[in-house]
């Protein structure tokens, strides 16, 4: 093996810096200082290690609670591998993925073990509950020394365009994404905070280790979940706060009309397309305090970025970027004759580097897919600019061939939200006899077809205009807050009323 890299060491490196500073807070009361957290994950790993061998798969499905950060901890301490899973999912898909990882045992919250334990292939461990609390009378762990492509987390992916697969995430992957978020995004010191807004078995979970690194409060809402009006009263009260957000729940934080709360630092967003009025809305409301960053479960939170000052470039062709690559990581832009395609120039996104997943769980097949030639093959589209700007255009999957002309739905989607009517829209392709495929718009809001049509026709190319229209409640969107577009195609294969 390499030299040895556990992510254990980011909060072993905080215990020794911070020791008797607030290091996890519920709320706005402080629960551990440093040292604190440090002994319980040593502790909690201790009583793991008792009973499972190095490798084994250790489940979470929780909401967000504070036990998420010295249960993560107390996994990669143990040697373990974590497979945290979304608490939105439903207990059947919960099981899929327990019986995909062969995970040995599952914690989870109060609230979702009675429905889970029933069905579940591995026995349920209540979070906080006394059979929890007794492990903390184990003897500590010593302290890991790991190779650092052992596995450190089995990230499902949230399976928009097929079934959730786990991208084997090792030790020095992490490391190199967290060295990368402090390099590119955000350099948090221990005077600063990251609350989790979002849910913690992605991003905001994802984010703890450079934050923990720098000696950052790690802030759990009591709520568990995310609460605009406790959100922001949050970022008020704790120094230097940060969070990680998708781009939806920007849009319910501009919602409550309240402006930028004392104390809030930045906010990463990224998991989804960030419409640039929205985004323009959002820095109106907030000011200069966002970062974008794009990435995938098998490239974590690190292809692209979009800094803070690119922000304030009042450049809608870089405001509707990602950014640029990421330190570490290299990007490129391939045809479909493989070869690099030249700026302005649309294909699929390739990216390499140590932050890269070594593949994926069990599934031999999908990682050929994905992982050739050395290069991370995203599924996503986009284009460089000459300034090096990448412009995402949508997952290959997504893109409408009307008539034999490519049309990217977030083009349309981007030109229907400047109407103000819009709310939220989705475009899919639905099958015809005549064009191969027409573009479908479906819309949150109100407004008339008519006026639709002439608004898009002083913005974007004729052929790109939907030649429907359908009006609904709202999108159908998965755990994490992504649209279904494989949902809405499949409604469109019905004949429309
Ligand atoms: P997941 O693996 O669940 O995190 O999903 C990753 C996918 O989300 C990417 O392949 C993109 O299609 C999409 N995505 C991630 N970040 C962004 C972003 N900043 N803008 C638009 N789409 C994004």
């Amino acid at each position: 093996m390499g030299r040895p890299l556990n992510l254990f060491a980011t909060l072993d490196q905080a215990a020794a810096r911070f020791g008797d500073r607030g290091a996890v807070y519920l709320g706005q009361r402080r629960l551990y200082t440093w040292d604190q957290l440090r002994d319980r994950a040593l502790r909690l790993a201790g009583s793991l290690r008792a009973a499972h061998a190095t490798g084994t798969r250790i489940a979470v499905a929780a909401e967000n609670r504070p036990e998420l950060v010295e249960l993560f901890y107390a996994v990669w301490a143990a040697e373990c591998v974590l497979v945290p899973i979304n608490f939105k999912l439903h207990p059947r898909e919960m099981v899929q993925i327990l019986t995909d990882s062969g995970a040995a045992t599952v914690f989870a919250s109060p609230k979702i073990a009675p429905h889970l334990a029933p069905i579940a292939p591995a026995p349920v461990d209540i979070i906080g509950g006394p059979d929890y609390e007794t492990r903390f009378a184990a003897t500590p762990a010593p302290v890991p020394v790991t190779d650092p492509a052992a596995l450190a987390w089995l990230f499902y992916t949230s399976g928009t365009t097929g079934r959730s697969k786990g991208a084997m995430l090792s030790h020095r992957n992490l490391t190199a994404m967290t060295l990368a978020h402090l390099a590119d995004i955000d350099s948090a010191d221990e005077n600063c905070s990251l609350l989790h807004g979002a849910p913690m078995s992605h991003g905001s979970g994802l984010y703890i280790a450079p934050y923990v690194l720098r000696g950052a409060r790690q802030v759990l809402p009591v709520s568990g979940a995310f609460e605009p009006a406790e959100f922001l009263d949050l970022c008020a009260h704790h120094p230097g706060s940060s969070a990680f957000l998708a781009p939806t729940m920007i849009h319910r934080l501009v919602e409550t009309g309240r402006g930028r709360p004392a104390n809030l630092r930045s906010i990463v967003y990224g998991g989804g397309p960030m419409y640039v009025e929205s985004l323009k809305k959002a820095l109106a409301a907030f000011g200069s305090v966002f970062a974008q960053i794009y990435g995938q479960g098998e490239s974590p939170m690190t292809i692209t970025g979009l800094r803070r000052a690119d922000h304030d470039s009042h450049d809608d062709a870089v405001l509707g970027s990602v950014g640029h690559a990421r330190s570490g990581v290299e990007v490129a832009v391939r045809g479909t004759d493989g070869a690099s395609a030249p700026a302005g120039e649309v294909g699929e996104i390739v990216c390499r580097g140590d932050v890269v997943m070594s593949g994926y769980w069990n599934n031999p097949r999908a990682t050929a897919d994905t992982l050739r030639d050395g290069w991370l093959h995203t599924g996503d589209l986009g284009s460089f600019d000459d300034r090096g700007y990448l412009t995402l255009r949508d997952r290959s999957k997504d893109v409408v061939i009307s008539g034999g002309s490519n049309i990217y739905p977030r083009e349309v989607e981007e030109a229907l939200l400047e109407h103000p009517g819009v709310a939220e829209a989705a475009v899919v392709g639905a099958p015809d006899a005549e064009w191969g495929e027409v573009v479908v718009a479906f819309i949150v809001g109100c407004a008339d077809e008519r006026a639709l049509d002439a608004h898009l026709l002083e913005r974007i190319a004729r052929f790109k205009r939907p030649k429907r229209y359908v009006v609904v409640e709202e999108l159908p969107k998965n755990s994490y807050g992504k649209v279904l577009k494989r949902e809405l195609r499949e409604r469109l294969v019905q004949p429309l009323t």
